[in-house]
């Protein structure tokens, strides 16, 4: 058994660069997970001047460990977002995941990235009658938006479910091949993207930047903060309104069925295929509750050994939940265009990186978009 993720286990990465000298820039991504790719990618024929920065390698931090859904059916967020803000927000965040979603498989398409990119029947599920009423609301919502969906009771292999919600225009993919793939086309477009170069620090000067790496300075016009969370600025930085979610992912062989799940209440079960291996995630948990790693591995562990499977990978991930279930995606500040940011997917950011892509390289080029969700 390896504990690592299945993405990064044999991903070779000797090519890369690291700053070594200071530098100017008109905008400045600090990030190199799928959230500063997809901004780049979007970015890569325009005359700006820009730059991507990464602490560590490509894809290593939360893209790197996470399942790689490509997935609309979350949950029941649509319910949520309309309870706190009305029908339309819901269907904005609809059309917002729907649009990323297109956008992100056309790029595949068009630029004809290997990245095992699969349609796969996507369920959301509960095996609790008193969330059965729950889920039947999603789905009569997901209809009003005109979304494909189905309702299902039957029964499914590894998961104890009693009803379900599905759709089948989703898709999977192996995240790392496909932010490889964008790094290699936003290089050959002459975008510098520097790997092994944290940002230490940011300092205002006037109407610009500066961005210290351990030995080199950065000055820019713009920021990009598309480093998941932005802790190297703490305490400057105004804490975001989020907490963090802490999921224990395993990797079992089993036949690919091109089917993805999620539960809809805590603790979160969420399953894919990977070509024949089942990567199956549990023990999600808010990071006030159990703390112990171990534990909590041995408890997945046990679960796969309970369904009749060996382990072959182990790995933990985090990601950002907001209190209303809407990304942070677009500027800081009101009145400042010189500083954005993109986090804060819920656990879905495949899909929400991909927006945050269209949304935040729109807002970089000055076209006007409706920023009211
Ligand atoms: C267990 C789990 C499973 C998930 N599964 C799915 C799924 O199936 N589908 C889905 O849609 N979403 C999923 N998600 C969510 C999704 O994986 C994340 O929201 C997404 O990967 C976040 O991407 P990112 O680029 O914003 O962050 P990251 O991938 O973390 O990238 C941020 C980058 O910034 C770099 N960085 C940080 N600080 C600095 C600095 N000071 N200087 C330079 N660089 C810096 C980091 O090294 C990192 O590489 C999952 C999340 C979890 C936790």
């Amino acid at each position: 058994m390896k504990n690592k993720s299945l993405w990064l286990d044999g991903y070779v990465n000797a090519n890369y660069t690291r700053l070594q000298e200071d530098i100017t820039c008109d905008v400045l991504i600090i990030g190199g997970g799928i959230t500063g790719l997809s901004i780049l990618y979007n970015l890569k024929d325009t005359n700006l001047n820009i730059v991507l920065v990464e602490s560590d390698l490509i894809g290593h931090a939360t893209t790197g460990h996470t399942t790689g859904k490509i997935n609309y059916l979350q949950e029941h967020v649509y319910s949520d977002i309309q309870n706190k803000y009305g029908f339309n927000t819901a269907k904005l965040y609809y059309d917002s995941q729907i649009e990323a979603i297109e956008h992100l498989i056309n790029i595949i398409k068009k630029e004809h990235i290997a990245c095992d990119l699969e349609q796969v029947t996507s369920f959301v599920y509960t095996n609790k009658d008193e969330e059965i009423e729950k889920l039947k609301y999603e789905s009569t919502l997901l209809k009003r938006f005109g979304a494909p969906v189905k309702e299902d009771e039957k029964n499914h292999p590894f998961i104890n479910s009693k009803y379900a919600l599905s759709v089948s225009n989703t898709y999977v993919f192996h995240p790392l091949k496909y932010l490889n793939a964008l790094k290699q086309i936003c290089l050959k477009k002459g975008k510098p993207i520097y790997e092994k170069t944290p940002i230490i620090d940011i300092q205002k000067n006037n109407n610009e930047y500066l961005c210290f790496t351990q030995e080199n300075q950065i000055r820019t016009k713009k920021i990009i903060l598309a480093c998941h969370y932005p802790y190297f600025l703490f305490p400057y930085f105004l804490p975001l309104r989020t907490s963090i979610e802490k999921s224990y992912i395993a990797v079992s062989p089993a036949l690919n069925k091109k089917e993805t799940f999620i539960n809809c209440s805590k603790p979160i079960v969420s399953l894919r295929y990977y070509q024949n291996n089942l990567i199956y995630l549990t023990n999600t948990s808010q990071s006030c509750d159990n703390l112990n790693e171990e534990e909590n591995y041995q408890k997945l562990v046990k679960q796969m050994q309970n369904l009749n499977l060996d382990v072959t990978y182990l790995w933990k991930n985090d990601d950002l939940l907001t209190v209303d279930k809407i990304p942070y995606i677009g500027y800081i500040k009101k009145n400042d265009k010189s500083i954005l940011m993109a986090t804060g997917y819920n656990t879905w950011g495949i899909s929400n990186s991909s927006l945050a892509g269209l949304v935040i390289s729109d807002l970089i080029q000055g076209k006007e978009i409706n920023m009211k969700i």
